[in-house]
């Protein structure tokens, strides 16, 4: 339960409850939806059940921090649609809530004719996802941020940093001011549906209630099939390594720091992070872990490896882009080829300016031919709704998940008076 100032305990394990609905996973595509359930529904009883002893274990606080624009995105796309609403909300909501949120801009760096040509594609795409951005020749570049080269770059103003643990721990106070409990400390190991609802059991308890809302990140594709849903998709893990910059480096840059992205592939390289606390980290890069849940390189879950050696779409994928998988693991065993990644576009970075920071580890829905899926992904069963897919920028577009994810419950489960 989340007591005074937002730390959370976990419930006696004796307990059982009957709520209208339970959320489960402690993220905050999770809290965001349960914050506004409760706004919407003010008299819905709603639990949520995290796994872990804290709110923002995974995903949510292993992240870059950027509150993304919306330049990526296939026009059309959800993400394309909730990314650009996301950043707004995520600002209005840091402001309302007293949270750090800075809106310091970023460039995207083109070094050679092939990125610059990606670059221009880029920019026909920030102006339909309805962004501003300017082109910068080098010299331009170079003007702006002086420690920084490159052929040519674009300026996105709106985009910024904020702290996602943070605002998903604001959430969660949302969430029991309203009425709402947060269980942690309580794995779901199984779910299915009986005739009035669906059934929750954690390692602490059995709940039931009408409806279950899953968002559970890095494990999404194992809760959807408890709940007897036949998805085409397996979670891939790939562990994002950061570095950090010495605190003499804190001002190297102004904006944030980014490199042509290939778009053939759902992550953005390396780039270079101002964070909410002052500092620069360097990453992340992408290479795929030996556990869904494997923040170091060694780190290893038989299970999670069995099953991703079993899965057709790893092999397919792996083989597909395999150059990339090579390169990003000689990267990670070498710390010079990650530096040269970096080097491309900041000259005067050192190999002893990379000093450790923890990694992070982004749950990518993979499909069983191999592809990788871009867009968000919401899966629906008789009595649950499934988040299957939420990588970046989702922390960015947490609000208007949450809001979609409610209309759903609205649409699908005839919200609120099959609740009564
Ligand atoms: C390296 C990296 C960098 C990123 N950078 C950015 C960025 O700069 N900007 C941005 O917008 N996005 C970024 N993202 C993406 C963003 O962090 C995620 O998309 C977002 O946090 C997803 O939130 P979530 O709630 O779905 O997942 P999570 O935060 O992973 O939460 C899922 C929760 O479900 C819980 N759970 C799982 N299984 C169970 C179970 N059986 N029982 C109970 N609980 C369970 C987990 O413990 C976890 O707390 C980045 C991601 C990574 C990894």
């Amino acid at each position: 339960m989340v007591g005074q100032g937002g730390t959370v305990q976990a419930r006696p394990p004796s307990s059982s409850l009957d709520a209208d609905v339970i959320v489960v996973g402690g993220g905050i595509i999770g809290l965001s939806t349960a914050m506004q359930l409760i706004e919407r529904f003010p008299r819905l009883r709603l639990t949520v059940v995290e796994k872990e002893s804290g709110l923002a274990e995974h995903q949510t606080g292993h992240n870059s921090g950027v509150v993304h624009a919306g330049v990526y995105y296939a026009p059309g796309s959800l993400k394309a649609q909730f990314c650009k609403a996301g950043s707004d909300g995520t600002y209005a909501f840091c402001r309302s809530h007293g949270l750090p949120a800075e809106q310091c801009g970023k460039l995207i760096v083109a070094t050679n004719e092939l990125e610059s040509s990606r670059l221009g594609d880029l920019f026909g795409r920030c102006t339909a996802n309805g962004l501003d951005p300017q082109w910068l020749d080098g010299r331009a570049l170079n003007q702006l941020e002086p420690n920084i080269v490159g052929r040519c770059a674009i300026l996105i103003r709106t985009s910024g940093i904020t702290d996602y643990p943070a605002i998903t721990k604001a959430m969660a106070r949302n969430v029991t001011v309203g009425g709402g409990e947060i269980l942690t400390d309580n794995r779901v190991i199984d779910m299915h549906d009986e005739a009035r609802g669906v059934i929750v059991e954690t390692d602490k308890q059995t709940l039931r209630a009408r409806f279950a809302v899953v968002c559970g990140g890095l494990m999404a594709d194992r809760l959807a099939r408890m709940c007897g849903l036949d998805v085409d998709i397996q979670i891939l893990p790939f562990r994002g390594e950061y570095f950090r910059l010495p605190a003499a480096m804190n001002d190297l840059v102004s904006h944030l720091i980014y490199p042509v992205p290939d778009p053939e592939l759902p992550f953005l390289g390396v780039h270079l992070t101002r964070m909410i606390g002052g500092y620069i980290t360097v990453g992340p890069n992408a290479v795929l872990a030996m556990a869904r849940e494997g923040y170091r390189r060694r780190h290893m879950s038989s299970r999670d490896l069995w099953e991703m050696v079993r899965f057709p779409g790893t092999r397919k994928l792996l083989r597909r882009h395999s150059r990339f998988a090579a390169h990003e693991l000689w990267n990670s065993v070498f710390k010079r080829g990650y530096l040269a990644q970096c080097r491309k576009y900041c000259p005067d970075l050192v190999l002893h300016d990379l000093q450790p920071h923890p990694a992070g580890v982004r749950a990518q829905a993979v499909k069983s031919d191999g592809t990788p899926i871009h867009d968000f992904l919401i899966a629906r069963g008789t009595r649950s709704l499934h988040v299957c897919n939420a990588p970046s920028p989702a922390a960015t577009a947490a609000l208007p998940i949450g809001a979609y994810l409610v209309q759903q419950c609205i649409e699908a489960f005839n919200f609120p008076h099959s609740l009564h």
